[in-house]
This record gives structure tokens, sequence and C-alpha cells, in this order.
């Protein structure tokens, strides 16, 4: 069990409860995107449900040896190993079906993405699904639903541990606990410091400003950004040597609460732009400049 799981789950019920409200709120404010903010709003019930149910198992996580975490980050190992979950097969999978239904009742164009037998729950594993023996889906629909299921047992991870680790030194790009690549950054409004975020465990770590967190490149003049004109809330960082790019909020040009999840959605035509310009996971260079984006 959880410690102090009562507090824990209030916790979870309030922050649950600011999220849909704030998401609510910007549905009003980008039009654009009301549509996969409901969706996101019927995934965040869900999701609400789901680590209530995980909160009440035995704890599937490493056990907290913290000198054994400090060794660990010295040596730039993230503190989560993901073969150290222990599946529970029903509540997650459970969760899995419940979330393919929502994403089936969304799908207007591609119905045949979703086959009834994977909703079928008979002789379904989710380890056997995970490790990719049994996969319906492909693309973008299945990496959702894979991030949908892990992502939330990483969160109590990193919510048990967050203030008992110190990740001041941990100079790296990748997230320290789960190692994974990280969605956003944001500029402090008080310090203008750089932290980098993990949405898959909701990690903050604070990461040089002049130093790409993908390849760690730090020469000055590969580095830049893209910035949106009218927009100086938002900016793209991008690095010239290995073409990944960062979305980045600047928390001094704002005063509004900030959720960097709902942000990410809110600024998808960030990536469209930053992808265009040749950045991001292909590389490929589009072939023409966004009149919105300007080079600085
Ligand atoms: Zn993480
Ligand atoms: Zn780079």
């Amino acid at each position: 069990m959880l410690q102090n799981s009562s507090e824990q789950t209030q916790r979870w019920e309030q922050n649950h409860q600011k999220k849909i409200q704030l998401m609510r709120q910007m549905q009003g404010t980008v039009p654009q995107y009301q549509e996969i903010l409901g969706f996101f709003e019927q995934v965040l019930q869900e999701r609400k449900k789901y680590k209530f149910a995980l909160c009440d198992l035995p704890d599937p996580l490493v056990p907290g040896n913290f000198a054994l975490y400090e060794s660990k980050l010295k040596k730039g190992i993230p503190l989560l190993d993901r073969n150290d979950i222990d599946f529970n097969n029903q509540i997650m999978a459970e969760h899995l079906f419940r979330l393919a239904q929502i994403l089936k009742s969304r799908s207007r164009n591609k119905p045949a993405d979703f086959s009834d037998a994977f909703l079928q729950k008979n002789n379904f594993n989710l380890k056997t699904f995970l490790t990719g023996k049994q996969l319906p889906l492909s693309g973008d629909p299945m990496d959702f639903l894979v991030s949908e299921t892990i992502n939330p047992v990483l969160a109590i991870y990193a919510e048990k541990i967050k203030d008992r680790i110190d990740f001041t030194k941990w100079n790296r790009g990748y997230c320290p606990v789960c190692g994974e690549f990280p969605m956003m950054a944001a500029l402090s409004a008080e310090t203008g410091k750089r932290k980098l975020i993990s949405l898959s465990c909701g990690t903050e770590w604070e990461y040089s400003r002049v130093k790409c967190p993908y390849c760690e490149n730090e020469d000055q003049q590969q580095l830049s950004y893209l910035y949106i004109e009218n927009t100086p809330r938002y900016r793209i960082e991008i690095c010239h040597q290995c073409r990944q790019y960062i979305k980045t909020i600047d928390l001094r040009q704002t005063t509004e609460p900030v959720d960097y999840e709902i942000e990410n959605i809110i600024t998808l035509h960030l990536d469209i732009i930053a992808r265009e310009n040749g950045y991001g996971d292909d590389g490929s260079v589009g072939e023409t400049k966004p009149e919105n984006a300007v080079y600085h």
C-alpha cells in the first residue's frame, strides 16, 4: 500500500478537478482544440479511475532504496526500470479496454482500426500485448493506448519519490525517473532558468538553457529558436546539430495557471511548424516556411 493513501487520493482528486476546470476554460479560449480537449477530458476521467484502482494494489514498484537511487543518478541511470513494474493484468487490461472504447467512440473516419475482436476481453494478456505479440492497432492509437496505460504507473512512482530525491545535479536531457525525453520545457517566471518536463511521469528538472537536451550540444552557433508572432508565451527551441526541437513555455510571459499536459495539446500547431521547418523525429525539411514562424 502507498503511505498515507487517503491523503494521496485526496490530492489526486483535487488535482484532477483543477485540471478539468482549466481544460474546460481552455476549450473556450482555443476553439480549434475544443474537440481534442473534449476527448482528453474523457481520458482524464478514465485515468483517475485507473489511478485509484492502482492505489489499492500492493506496491508494484521498486522499494524505496534511496542509497541505490543516489548512485543510479550519479551514473546517469534513470531510477525506474520498466521491467520492475509488476503488471496487474486485470486492472491494467480493463483500463486499456475502456480507453479503446473511448477511442472507438471518438473515431469517425477509421472505425476499421478498432477491431471488435480486440475489445473482447477473453484471453487477453497485457504483457504479451505490450511486448508486441498481439497488436491489432498500429501507429498513434497504439502509442496512445500503451502510454496511457503505463504512464500513470510511472507517475505514481515519481510522485512517491520526488520530494525525497535531489535532482539538481542531474544534468541530463532525459528524465531522471523514467528515462524519457521531455515533451516540453518551461522558463521560470522568477529566474528565467529552464526546466524540462517529462509528461510520461510528471517529473520536472532544471537543465542548462544553452545545451540541447537531446544531443547535449553546447555550441551556441548550433542552437536557436523559432518564435511565433504575437504569442511570446511560446517558443520552439531547436538544435541544428541533431535537428530536434522542444516546445518551450516562457512563464515570464503569462500570469495564467499552467498545466503542461494541456499546454502540450494546445500547442500542436507548434509541432507542425517545427516539423515543417525540418525538426523532429523524421528530420525531413519541409518545402514551405509557414508564414507565422520567424527564425531568431
Ligand atoms: Zn519521466
Ligand atoms: Zn541536439
